[in-house]
Formats: structure tokens, C-alpha cells, sequence
């Protein structure tokens, strides 16, 4: 008596997803024609594959690395110190202003509202005549100097994206083998597995 080993979780994903991700992992600017080339694919069938991995929920988000600077794009802090009872509409009339790209409640009434800006500077300093100040005490806005991120890149290697081999669970690195059984595409980490998979699922089926 076996147990055959399948991960039914599995998000399925083949060789070709698995090279795409690879090469926007190493670099988000890559081009889509880029990608096909190094995949030698074509660029729809590059679009389609990465439309569906942003469908999935594997690839979060594109961060594109630009040199603000360069553009003319200023990069803020912006602290509210507001009364309780308007932290949320005043949250609500930041979130609607483009400058707006990150904002957080906290329970502290001297920032009650802490929101990552940029834009253009001008328009950055003029944020408080560009909401309605009932109940705001205090808004300070203290420019960035340098930033410092540790998600720009796609999470690749997070919890959201696991192969294992179907035969022996371990995780798969590199290039997957992928054999189609029953419909369901199935990844192995080398063609060994994937044989003595093939010949335990066609013993099951016999017995069934
Ligand atoms: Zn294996």
C-alpha cells in the first residue's frame, strides 16, 4: 500500500511561467519582447502568461525603479494632527489626492495620520489647501532625503509561490519537469521522479 503524494494546492504554473518570473524577478524594466526573446517565445503569449500571473495573485505588483530625482518628483512624509472623530474623513480625502501613496492610522494624536507622498513639491506643500481643515490641528510635511525599500522586487520566493515534486516534495529549483496526468499538470524536480511517479499513478489507476 502507497500513498500517492499530490499536492492539490498547487497552484499550476509550468516551465515557461516559472522563466518569466525569473526574469522579472532579476529586473521589472525588462521589456515584454526581452522576456520572449530570452524565452524564445513570443511577446503575446508572454502578455498572456503574466496577465494571468497578476490574475493569480503571483505576481503582487510591477515597482518600477526610478530615479525621482531625475523627474522632478519629490518624495514627503506627511504627519496630521487631527481630532479623533475626523481622523477617518480626513484619511478618506488624503487616499482620493494622487500625491497620496501610502497612509496609516495610528492611535497616536500627534500623527494620526502618517502618509508617504511624492509628486511634485508645490503640490506636496499645498496639500492643506487642498483639503478641508475642520479638525486638523497641525500638518507637517518633512521631505525625503533617501529612501530605502525591501520590496521592490516580486516575491518570488514568498509563501504565494511553492513547486514541490509531485514525488518526492521537494522543492523544486531551477526548471521544473511538468508531465500532464489526467488533466492536471503536475511539476517534478528531475525526469527520475517523474517516472516513478508515472509508474505509481498508472498502478493506482489500474487498481481503481
Ligand atoms: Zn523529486
Amino acid at each position: 500500500m502507497f500513498t500517492l503524494h499530490v499536492n492539490l494546492n498547487m497552484v499550476e504554473l509550468d516551465n515557461l511561467d516559472v522563466k518569466i518570473l525569473t526574469h522579472m524577478q532579476e529586473n521589472s524594466r525588462k521589456s515584454l519582447q526581452e522576456i520572449a526573446k530570452n524565452c524564445l517565445t513570443s511577446v503575446p503569449t508572454v502578455k498572456t502568461r503574466v496577465d494571468r500571473l497578476v490574475e493569480l495573485g503571483i505576481i503582487r505588483k510591477f515597482t518600477i525603479d526610478i530615479d525621482n530625482t531625475k523627474l522632478g518628483i519629490s518624495e514627503a512624509i506627511l504627519l496630521v494632527n487631527a481630532k479623533p472623530s475626523a481622523v477617518s474623513r480626513i484619511a478618506d480625502e488624503l487616499m482620493g489626492l494622487e500625491e497620496v501613496k501610502e497612509l496609516y492610522v495610528t492611535p497616536d494624536s500627534d500623527a494620526a495620520i502618517v502618509s508617504r507622498v511624492a509628486g511634485d513639491m508645490q503640490r506636496i506643500l499645498a496639500i492643506q489647501d487642498r483639503i478641508n481643515l475642520t479638525d486638523v490641528n497641525n500638518i507637517r510635511v518633512i521631505s525625503v532625503k533617501s529612501a530605502s525599500r525591501k520590496d521592490t522586487t516580486i516575491p518570488l520566493s514568498s509563501s504565494s509561490i511553492t513547486i514541490s515534486c509531485a514525488y518526492c516534495d521537494k522543492k523544486v529549483t531551477g526548471d521544473a519537469v511538468r508531465k500532464k496526468f489526467d488533466e492536471k499538470n503536475y511539476f517534478f524536480c528531475c525526469s527520475t521522479c517523474q517516472g516513478e511517479f508515472e509508474k505509481k499513478y498508472t498502478k493506482l489507476l489500474a487498481k481503481v
